[in-house]
């Protein structure tokens, strides 16, 4: 006789304790306050780290009015006609003005970043200007005010420049150096201690015994926390031993602002770290209804936050991604925003069943009418690294979708730097 009770499967809806992911994003979020301890460093040295304070332009720039071209400083009023016949009276050169008035009549040969003489507003280009000896003839349509760069044009006194909370980037530097800045005030950066957990994990130069590999955790960390500007304490592997564990956690939380670990939390190990970390500080454990990754711990340990992340490889990346990245952000006071999303068209046919929010891994590139498109890297599973490493965005395919067919637009959020 056949069985019509529903089986219980993939496609069966999440159980109601589990987190959307969002969810668990805010809460994070909410238990975490910046640090306010900040430090003073020299201008090039800021670079990646997050401002104090908002930077006040203590000048204009550019500081005076310049020319825009290479060509001759007149005054506007003279440019009544269409033919114009001025006497050259100096040359201005950037860095080197020309010191005296030019009247009526008259006109200075100037330079790109030449400074305008008194009496000038406007630039004439030399290809519009005839020389005969100090007699220049000028020809062509003009306007008054034409090929002058005005001053604090790009930035007045008291011009609030940078806020509080960016982080600088190498546009920010030479911005701040054409204001003068040779120091910054910037928040002491965050620092991070993590560790991986599993008897199987070797570090490298170890030798692998049947049924061990390689701790690759830790350096996708590394590689992210760096990319971050975190500072970073490795801990290397720990042994899923509750003494051990104990220890490390211990001593990692005295030593950083967060700690993160990888594997261990996943049903079966789950209910042992469970009851370690009750012991040692607040922390919850979620179910996320995300693939992959779903495994995830949250919470405090001492003064410290502590993430830990599922061990599959491909589900630390995501993890981290999704929620720590943020959570570093806020506490390291950087304004953050949240990862670009863009929509492409899906090159391919993507498998997916309803439940829970996927983050497949895919290849964005223009087609070539420059339109977005986006190929899959190969198997999805939680262990295969190849697909994060191939990979340069998330595919974004909510707990509804049900697939989707080649041609349709998707969702993708592009890694930008962190991966
Ligand atoms: P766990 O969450 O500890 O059950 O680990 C899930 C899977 O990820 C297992 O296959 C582990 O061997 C693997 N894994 C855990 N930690 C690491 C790591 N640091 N590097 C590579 N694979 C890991
Ligand atoms: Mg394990």
């Amino acid at each position: 006789m056949t069985d019509f009770t529903p089986q219980p499967s993939c496609a069966t809806p999440e159980p109601v304790n589990t987190l959307r992911v969002e969810d668990a994003r805010e809460k994070i979020l909410q238990q975490i306050s910046a640090i306010s301890c900040w430090r003073k460093v020299a201008l090039r040295d800021a670079l990646g780290q997050v401002l104090h304070e908002d930077v006040i332009s203590p000048l204009s720039v550019p500081p005076h009015a310049n020319s825009a071209m290479d060509g001759y400083a007149v005054r506007g009023e003279d440019l009544k006609h269409q033919l114009i016949s001025l006497k050259r009276v100096g040359s201005a050169f950037a860095g080197k003005p020309f010191d005296k008035t030019v009247h009526t009549g008259e006109c200075v040969r100037i330079m790109t970043g030449a400074m305008m003489p008194e009496g000038c507003d406007t630039v004439i280009m030399q290809e519009q200007a005839e020389v005969n000896n100090d007699l220049i003839t000028l020809h062509g349509e003009h306007h008054s005010g034409q090929n002058v760069r005005l001053a604090g044009e790009d930035i007045q006194t008291g011009a609030v420049v940078l806020t509080a909370g960016r982080r600088i980037t190498s546009a920010d530097l030479g911005l701040l150096a054409s204001l003068g800045f040779a120091e910054l005030k910037v928040r002491r950066r965050i620092r991070v201690a993590f560790f991986s957990t599993g008897d199987e994990l070797r570090s490298l130069g170890e030798t692998l015994n049947p049924g061990d590999i390689y701790d690759s955790n830790r350096y996708t960390l590394h590689a992210m926390l760096t990319r971050l500007d975190a500072e970073i304490i490795d801990m290397g592997v720990v042994t899923d031993n509750p003494d051990t564990l104990r220890e490390a956690l211990l001593q990692a939380a005295k030593e950083a602002d967060v700690v993160i670990t990888s594997g261990g939390v996943s049903v079966g190990e789950a209910d042992y770290v469970k009851q370690l970390l009750d012991e040692l500080g607040e922390v919850h454990f979620w179910k996320i209804a995300m693939k992959p990754g779903r495994p995830l711990a949250y919470g405090k340990i001492a003064d410290a936050h502590f993430f830990g992340l599922p061990g599959n490889p491909v589900s630390v990346m995501v993890t981290f991604y999704q929620f720590v990245q943020p959570a570093l952000h806020k506490l390291a006071g950087a304004i953050y925003h949240a990862p670009m999303v863009l929509q492409a068209i899906a090159a391919e046919n993507i498998r997916k069943r309803p439940g829970r929010f996927e983050f497949q891994r895919g290849l964005l590139r223009s087609n070539s009418a420059n339109q977005l498109e986006v190929t899959m890297t190969g198997e999805q599973g939680s262990g295969i690294l190849h697909s994060m490493s191939h990979a340069n965005c998330f595919i974004l395919l909510d707990e509804d979708c049900d697939g989707v067919a080649a041609g349709q637009s998707v969702t993708v959020q592009p890694f930008a730097g962190l991966i």
